[in-house]
C-alpha cells in the first residue's frame, strides 16, 4: 500500500512545541523577519529541502518534489509577530520589547514546518508541494509582497490553503466557509479645509469644528443607507482631530476611520459615496475638502471546490470535527491577495479551551499548542488526499 502518503501516527509532538516556544519568545514584526526566517531556513535545510530566502523580503519558500507528474500545490503560514508588549509571565514569554505573537503566527509556522518534516520525508504523493512563510500579515501585505516578488511565479503554484488558529472556536473544531470568510479592510481620512479666526467672532469664519462634527454623525448611519440589512458593512469613525485653544476656530479638521465589508463591489461602492458625501458636506459649508481612500486587504474570498478539499481533508483528521454554525469575520486577513491571485481556501482551526481563552491580539493571549499536531495532520491529510496517487477515486467517493 504505498499509493496512499502514510500519515504518522506519533509525530514528535515536544519537538512541534518546542518550535512554537522557541519562536514565541523571539518575535519579530513585519518585514523584519530575519532570525524568524533563518530558522525557518535552517529547518527546512535539515529535512533535505532547498528553501529560497527573502521572497516577499523576507518571505521564505521551498518546494517538496513527490515521485511523479502532478498538482502543484501551497500550503501558507504567516511568520511576523505584533506591535506589542506581552504582559504574561510565562517560561516562553517574548524577550522582545513591544513584540509580541499575540496573533499565533508563531504556531502557524511550527505547523507548517512539522508538515513540511513529514512530507518531505515520505514525499509519497505526486507532484509538488510549495511550502510558504509569509512575512508581514498584520497590516503590511506581506502576501502582496511575495506575490510581486519574481521568484514567485517559479514555484508554478496552482491552488494555495492557509489557516488561522480561532479562539473563538473550541479546541478540536474547525470551520470553513465555501465564500467569503473575511472583510475588506480599508481606511478613509476626509480633511476639511476653512480659513479659521477668532472665537469670538463665529460669523466671520467658516465653522471648521461644527461641520466636522456634522460630517462623523453622517457617516455614523451611512453604512445602513448604502448596503442592504443582508450584506455586512462597517464604517466606523476612528479618528477626529481639529483645534489647538479654545479662543480660535480651526482651519483645518480631520476625520478618519475603517471600512470593511464582504464583497467587492460593495467595497467600490462605499468608496464612491463616501467622496460624495465629504465633498457636499465641504461645498455646502464653503470649506474646501481632501478625501483619501486607502485601499488594504480585499475580501477573503475562498473557491468553492478549494473549500470543499479543505474541509473533507479536515473530515478525515482524528481529532477534528466541524463547528455547527459559523459566520463570516468582520476581520481581515492578507491571504486574501493569494485568494486573488490563485484558487484556494483558508480554514479556522479551534484552539479555545479553559487554559486558552484571551482572544487574539491580546497582550495575554499565547497560541494553544494542543492544536499543533491537528494543525500538522491536516496538512498531511490535505496533501494525501489531492496528492496522492489516486486522487480521482478519492474525489469520487466524498
Ligand atoms: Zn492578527
Ligand atoms: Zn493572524
Amino acid at each position: 500500500m504505498t499509493d496512499v502518503l502514510p500519515f504518522d501516527q506519533s509525530p514528535d509532538i515536544d519537538r512541534f512545541i518546542r518550535w512554537r516556544r522557541l519562536l514565541h519568545s523571539h518575535p519579530e514584526t513585519a518585514f523584519e523577519e530575519v532570525r524568524t526566517a533563518a530558522f525557518v531556513a535552517e529547518r527546512l535545510r535539515d529535512f533535505g529541502l532547498d528553501p529560497v530566502t527573502g521572497i516577499g523580503h523576507t518571505g521564505v519558500m521551498a518546494r517538496i518534489e513527490g515521485r511523479g507528474e502532478g498538482p502543484v500545490i501551497a500550503i501558507r503560514a504567516d511568520m511576523d509577530a505584533l506591535p506589542l508588549d506581552e504582559c504574561q509571565s510565562r517560561p516562553h514569554r517574548s524577550r522582545v520589547e513591544s513584540r509580541m505573537h499575540a496573533c499565533g503566527h508563531d504556531g502557524h509556522t511550527a505547523i507548517l514546518l512539522g508538515a513540511a518534516e513529514q512530507l518531505a520525508a515520505r514525499r509519497d504523493f505526486r507532484g509538488e508541494v510549495v511550502l510558504v512563510f509569509q512575512p508581514a500579515e498584520e497590516g503590511h501585505a506581506g502576501a502582496r509582497a511575495m506575490l510581486e516578488d519574481p521568484h514567485w511565479a517559479e514555484f508554478g503554484i496552482q491552488r494555495i490553503y492557509g489557516l488561522h488558529n480561532w479562539p473563538d472556536l473550541p479546541l478540536g473544531k474547525f470551520a470553513v466557509l465555501a465564500d467569503a470568510c473575511m472583510a475588506s479592510s480599508d481606511t478613509f481620512e476626509f480633511v476639511l479645509k476653512g480659513s479659521g479666526g477668532h472665537a469670538a467672532f463665529p460669523h466671520r469664519s467658516p465653522d471648521v469644528p461644527g461641520v466636522t462634527a456634522q460630517l462623523a454623525v453622517a457617516l455614523g448611519s451611512l453604512a445602513r443607507r448604502i448596503a442592504a440589512p443582508t450584506d455586512p458593512l462597517v464604517i466606523t469613525v476612528t479618528q477626529i482631530h481639529t483645534g489647538t485653544a479654545s479662543n480660535i476656530i480651526p482651519a483645518e479638521a480631520r476625520v478618519g476611520g475603517t471600512v470593511r465589508c464582504l464583497n467587492e463591489s460593495l467595497r467600490d461602492r462605499v468608496e464612491a459615496e463616501l467622496d460624495a458625501l465629504g465633498g457636499a458636506f465641504a461645498a455646502m459649508h464653503g470649506l474646501a475638502g481632501e478625501y483619501r481612500y486607502t485601499r488594504q486587504y480585499p475580501v477573503t474570498v475562498n473557491d468553492p471546490e478549494a473549500a470543499s478539499e479543505l474541509r473533507r481533508a479536515a473530515l478525515a483528521v482524528p481529532g477534528l470535527q466541524e463547528a455547527e454554525s459559523i459566520e463570516p469575520s468582520m476581520g481581515a486577513e492578507d491571504f486574501s491577495f493569494f485568494l486573488q491571485a490563485l484558487p484556494g481556501a483558508y480554514l479556522w482551526l479551534g484552539t479555545r479551551d479553559p487554559a486558552h481563552l484571551s482572544p487574539l491580539h491580546s497582550c495575554q493571549y499565547d497560541f494553544n499548542d494542543a492544536a499543533l499536531p491537528l494543525g500538522v495532520a491536516l496538512w498531511v491529510e490535505l496533501v494525501r488526499q489531492l496528492l496522492g496517487r489516486a486522487p480521482a477515486t478519492m474525489r469520487m467517493t466524498s
